[in-house]
């Protein structure tokens, strides 16, 4: 397997793409998908703002480095890895805030229906919102519905307001079917708002070709934004004008400026904005998302399920397949960039896993996850990574005390 995998990184050709990243040393980085490493540009990018901008131009650099327009900056850099085109996306707050805006401007677009279906399993923090959402509304205004991610398409009918979806489950990698469901959707009316957080930058998108009507996203995951980086928004041009978000801010301001004592929206994606961008957090974003110019996403999609696949071969030559069942679908096209696993010391192994140098991560309940990352993963980062894995279940290291005990984080 070693052999092999050496051939395949000597065909890689986004090899090069590796030293794009201020990688430590004697670490094998499977954990992408939750926060994205360092990129050099993006180093060099908050130094820059820190000293020159910040530290010697102070406010002057709202203008002279333009640091007002970073929202919507980012969110041009972004359009065409989501399939959009220009002026539909937009970067600030986070994923949940985001949500809220787009869930209560949705809501208000739909008069007379109330229900907001989501999946049971989607990460808890879209569920959250829509239940902050019903209590802040009221049950006659706001209900939400929660169902398997098989009956989804069973639950869609002319009562539902909002389809609210999360493409690539957290847990399984499971990858829902946007066009379809999308479609599905709007044959009843329902408008659709899907959560791209383990998408972007890593699955070819085509928001605008699946009709879409709104996404959000974040930036910490596979677009190395770093740690807490502002998410994404988009909101399709044809509710441009009709949708208003409910957090009115002055940034979201038609002429935030003129300091006017009444809000008027801003006539494009811009009033989705709140208050005022956190600036040093955007511009290491942008650095990090120029990296994506000439970066081709059907070929980190290629790359991304030759891994996982090579991955599972890995796990079978050395015998790991029972004792670590897979808990993502089999199908490589049917799975996001990741593979999870399941065993009950899931966190265990996962301690006992960064104690060599591999860094994966633990989902409650006993999910071993493992993210692909295909612009700094190799071929041989996943043999010895596995190589590492064996020798862990094979001694029982696991069991050590210092691997039992939770962090606050996992
Ligand atoms: C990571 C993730 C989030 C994170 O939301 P924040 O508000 O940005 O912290 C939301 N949804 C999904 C599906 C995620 O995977």
């Amino acid at each position: 397997m070693f052999e092999e995998a050496r051939r395949r990184d000597q065909q890689d050709s986004m090899a090069d793409k590796r030293a794009l990243f201020a990688l430590p040393e004697n670490c094998i980085y499977l954990d992408g998908n939750s926060l994205g490493p360092l990129p050099v540009a993006a180093k060099a990018r908050a130094t820059e703002v820190v000293e020159q901008q910040w530290g010697n131009d102070l406010i002057t650099s709202w203008n002279k480095h333009s640091w007002i327009t970073l929202p919507q900056r980012c969110g041009e850099h972004l359009a065409p890895l989501l399939g959009a085109k220009a002026d539909q996306v937009i970067c600030c707050d986070s994923i949940s805030v985001n949500l809220f805006k787009l869930l209560c401007g949705a809501l208000a677009l739909q008069h007379g229906r109330t229900k907001i279906i989501t999946t049971t399993d989607n990460f808890p923090t879209d569920v959250y919102i829509v239940q902050g959402i019903q209590q802040l509304l009221g049950e006659e205004r706001c209900q939400l519905i929660t169902v398997d991610e098989t009956e989804i398409e069973a639950a869609l009918n002319d009562d539902v307001a909002i389809l609210l979806l999360t493409q690539v489950n957290f847990r399984t990698g499971n990858v829902l079917n946007m066009a379809k469901l999308t479609e599905m959707a709007h044959q009843h009316g329902i408008l659709t708002v899907w959560d791209l957080a383990h998408s972007a930058g890593v699955l070819p998108l085509e928001l605008d070709n699946c009709q879409v009507d709104f996404a959000v996203g974040c930036t910490y995951k596979y677009l190395n934004g770093g740690p807490g980086a502002p998410a994404f928004m988009y909101v399709a041009e044809r509710h441009e004008n009709a949708f208003i978000q409910p957090i009115t801010g002055w940034m979201g301001h038609a002429t935030p400026f003129t300091f006017s004592s009444s809000y008027t929206p801003h006539q494009s994606v811009s009033q989705s904005l709140t208050g005022t961008p956190s600036v040093i957090s955007m511009s290491v974003l942008e650095a990090s998302l120029e990296m994506w110019s000439d970066v081709d996403i059907h070929q980190v999609r290629q790359k991304s399920i030759e891994l996982g696949e090579f991955m599972l071969n890995c796990m079978q030559h050395l015998q790991l397949t029972d004792t670590l069942p897979l808990a993502s679908p089999l199908n490589p096209n049917q799975r996001g960039s990741q593979l999870a696993f399941k065993h009950d010391h899931a966190y265990a192994i996962c301690q006992a896993w960064i104690a060599e140098g591999v860094i994966a991560d633990f989902r409650a309940p006993n999910i071993l996850r493992v993210g692909f990352a295909p612009l700094y993963i190799s071929f041989q980062d996943i043999w010895t990574a596995c190589e590492a894995l064996q020798k862990i279940m094979q001694e029982k290291t696991y069991l050590q005390p210092e691997y039992q005990k939770k962090q606050t984080v996992t």
